[in-house]
């Protein structure tokens, strides 16, 4: 059997239940095998009657004692409720059960025979009792008592068992693919394949569900880093045109600033790339604020005096409208020739532009990503520059690669991730960090307050609407939820036109508007045509408006710090100082404390640290706005040693030449799935 056939080969699994399993992903025997658990309970533990806890499931070892007793309870218009009891004792207590509905499973207990039975006691000095535990005969195998029990995540319909089942059948009927050469397992100390999914859903022991875990883990880290090495390796292998770097001066002039002594250095590292005669893989790593877009811009000016075309990718229109408003004024003067194609262009107008472009028309072009992955040709792509890496995963990273002539290539990040972590994740990427902001940037006081403060918040936003200045309100939701009570951007919006500032001008901006509707109230707030503009994250990345100085950020324990982070760069951007304040009711201490941690400081890295430490890996990693990957099984932040470990091993792999198949395999699966893509 092959990992490759769909589960509907397992007897019992027909279209409906398969249906079922693809809500969880799985379809193909292969996905079987590696929905993992998500926890385990230990039932090994045999606890003695006496010792059993209230509300503690566990089970004990016991013989019935009472003959059980089945009585029918008839209920009107309902199914007769039928109740079965009888007593079970060991030689440190007795104990009554009750079964409801259980007569044909509990009528199989026979009177004098010894069971094991799983199972919480409910309670209290009264008396004790359990309802409905779990039993099989002491002489069969344990699979419900006595053994580590496998929980997997579920969905509606599908219950723990029936994965439980088609695991065992997938377990039984395929041999999994062996991705670790033999000699690198050994190595480390890495158990085989078919060990380690065996002991991942059927642990024989704790210590064996430890090395399964270890195992799978490395192998997961390893294939990922071995697909960045791969990237790498293929990038660098290949020789382009050395660039002139020479008379950067001239670019330098034009500047209404001085670049800071880290966006110089920086410059410098990209230049150094230019020359080499590689192409260039490098990550900008800059706190919001740093001005990553100068530097990307100088950048784009050197390429444009080596004649090569620079395709500068924003994440959203709005960021790519800016960026070009920006830099057209700046760069058009000293030669270079600037344009904008974005998705929202009519037909014709986006036609005329790629046709341009093919013919080399513009040195310059800006735009989100459909740049690349729409049939947009250049003449002379030289040099690709993608604003956030987060949209810009390791697929898309690697499907560079296929772009006829190798471009250098400059991912620039606002996301603050540890440097170490940095170098593992972007394994195939030279990093550079911007660390200083421009002079004069203001620090931007953040508070923490909760809804007693809400007349004193109103008043402020009144007193910065009176001194012509401007507040961004950024609520969680969009619209009202039956479910949560999370302020929703329309709901509120709403609420301070109609009650509360009726006589200032309010807008209300979310994800779900149209991209030109989104334009156009951006682009009035940033003209000052609202005091006040009330939306969701889209707000997050790059707008600028130096008026606005005020942020409120409504249930605050919603977002994670460097999201809160990345929210608050929106301000302090002009002469005034700036506040954001961070509104919350949640009692809870670490939410407090997470939180309080933004207030004590304005530098992004320490946050994110600060982040990974307090929220955890699960939260800090899971969200998908970090742009790191999502690992099924790896944890980023508590499995560094075997990431650095596998790293390792799998530098040396690709280095060694000698690919195994079954890897090479695995790894183009990654690269191609889109799994890694980030997005
Ligand atoms: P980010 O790193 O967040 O992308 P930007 O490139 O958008 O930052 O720069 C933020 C602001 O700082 C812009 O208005 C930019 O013109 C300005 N800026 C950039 N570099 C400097 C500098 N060296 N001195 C003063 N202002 C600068
Ligand atoms: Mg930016």
């Amino acid at each position: 059997m092959a990992q490759t056939d769909s589960i509907r080969t397992i007897a019992g699994i027909g279209p409906k239940k398969a249906a079922l399993f693809a809500k969880l992903g799985i379809e193909t025997l292969g996905d079987l095998l590696h929905f993992y658990p998500r926890d385990y309970e230990d039932r090994t533990r045999i606890t003695p009657i006496a010792s059993l806890e209230v509300d503690q499931p566990a089970c004990f070892i016991a013989s019935v004692v009472t003959t059980p007793q089945t009585h029918r309870i008839p209920k009107p218009g309902q199914k007769t409720l039928e109740v079965t009891k009888f007593a079970v004792a060991d030689h440190t207590g007795r104990l009554n059960l009750t079964f409801f509905n259980a007569a044909y499973s509990a009528g199989k207990l026979e009177r004098g025979e010894t069971y094991c039975f799983y199972g919480a006691l409910t309670g209290d000095y009264l008396g004790y009792a359990m309802t409905n535990p779990l039993f099989e005969p002491l002489d069969a195998a344990g699979t419900i008592t006595r053994r580590i029990m496998p929980i997997y995540p579920l969905t509606a319909g599908l219950n723990n068992k029936a994965i439980m089942q088609a695991v065992a059948a997938a377990l039984a009927r395929c041999t999994p693919t062996e991705t670790l050469p033999e000699a690198l397992r050994e190595n480390y100390g890495l158990c085989d394949a078919a060990t380690a999914l065996q002991e991942i859903h059927r642990p024989s022991s704790i210590e064996a569900l430890e090395e399964a875990r270890r195992r799978l883990i490395f192998e997961e880290f390893y294939i990922f880093s071995a697909a960045l090495a791969i990237v790498r390796a293929k990038r660098s292998v290949r020789a382009v045109q050395p660039f002139q770097t020479e008379g950067m001066e001239e670019f330098y002039r034009a500047l209404p600033f001085r670049l800071t002594n880290a966006q110089m250095r920086v410059i410098e590292e990209i230049l150094a790339d230019f020359r080499s005669g590689k192409p260039m893989s490098r990550l900008v790593q800059g706190d919001v604020g740093s001005g990553k877009t100068m530097v990307a811009a100088a950048a784009a000016f050197c390429a444009a005096k080596n004649r090569k075309q620079t395709a500068l990718m924003a994440p959203t229109e709005i960021l790519a409208k800016q960026h070009f408003d920006r830099l057209a004024p700046l760069m058009e003067p000293l030669g270079v020739r600037c344009a904008l194609l974005t998705g929202s262009m009519t037909p014709q107008q986006k036609l005329t532009r790629r046709k341009e472009l093919a013919e080399g028309v513009y040195d310059l072009i800006i735009g989100t990503h459909a740049l690349l992955t729409e049939s947009t040709t250049f003449q002379n792509l030289g040099f690709v520059i993608a604003d956030e890496q987060h949209r810009f995963g390791v697929s898309q990273r690697a499907a560079l690669l296929s772009k006829g002539e190798q471009p250098h290539l400059l991912i620039m990040s606002a996301t603050p991730i540890p440097r170490t972590l940095a170098l593992i994740l972007y394994g195939d990427l030279d990093v550079s960090v911007i660390d200083e902001l421009p002079p004069g940037r203001q620090k931007v006081d953040t508070f923490l307050v909760d809804e007693r403060y809400r007349k004193r918040l109103n008043g402020f936003i009144r007193k910065q609407a009176e001194e012509q200045h401007q507040t961004f309100i950024v609520c969680p939701a969009i619209e009202e939820s039956e479910t949560d009570s999370l302020k929703s951007a329309e709901q509120w919006a709403q609420t301070l036109r109609d009650y509360v500032f009726p006589d200032l001008r309010v807008a209300l901006l979310h994800g779900k508007m149209k991209g030109a509707e989104k334009e156009q109230i951006m682009s009035a707030f940033a003209a000052h045509e609202y005091d006040i503009l009330v939306s969701t994250t889209v707000i997050e990345v790059g707008v600028d408006v130096p008026n606005a100085t005020l942020m409120i950020v409504e249930n605050a324990d919603r977002f994670g710090l460097s999201q809160l982070h990345q929210l608050r760069g929106r301000i302090g951007r002009g002469e005034a100082k700036s506040y954001c304040i961070l509104v919350s009711d949640n009692p809870s201490k670490e939410t407090r404390a997470r939180l309080k941690a933004l207030c004590a400081t304005n530098d992004g890295f320490r946050i994110a640290e600060e982040d990974l430490n307090l929220r955890g890996p699960g939260d800090f990693f899971g969200s998908r706005q970090h742009g790191l990957p999502a690992f099924r099984i790896g944890n980023l932040a508590q499995n560094m040693t075997v990431l650095a470990q596998a790293q390792e091993a799998a530098k040396q792999t690709v280095a060694s030449g000698a690919l195994p198949d079954r890897l090479e395999e695995a790894v183009n699966a990654l690269l191609q799935n889109g799994e890694f893509s980030l997005n």
